[in-house]
């Protein structure tokens, strides 16, 4: 029979099986924001948590989005003129039609 041809791991870059958690990858992003804001019940936590402990794409992305969430936390948003907010409205109306 045919000898399968051997596959090289050699460089390493598959080794945390990263593909088969893509969807988990997901699916702990949508719930990060929550997470951030620790309005997610304790297992959710926990399983986020395990997650990121596992996958450094995802533990990236929290750090920088903790930090996000901290800069914005700090700044108070002034609030928004009623006219400026009907510009706004008016831009998004326009940027939405001209798709
Ligand atoms: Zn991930």
């Amino acid at each position: 029979m045919a000898k399968r041809a051997t596959r090289r791991a050699s460089n390493g870059t598959m080794n945390h099986r990263h593909g088969q958690d893509r969807g988990r990858c997901l699916r702990i992003l949508r719930k990060l924001s929550a997470y951030l804001d620790d309005e997610l019940s304790d297992t959710i936590c926990g399983e986020i948590r395990r997650h990121l402990g596992a996958c450094p794409n995802c533990e990236d992305f929290v750090a920088s989005l903790r930090q996000t969430v901290a800069l914005c936390r700090h700044k108070p948003v002034p609030p928004l003129l009623a006219g400026d907010r009907a510009r706004m409205r008016e831009a998004i109306l326009l940027a939405a039609r001209s798709r």
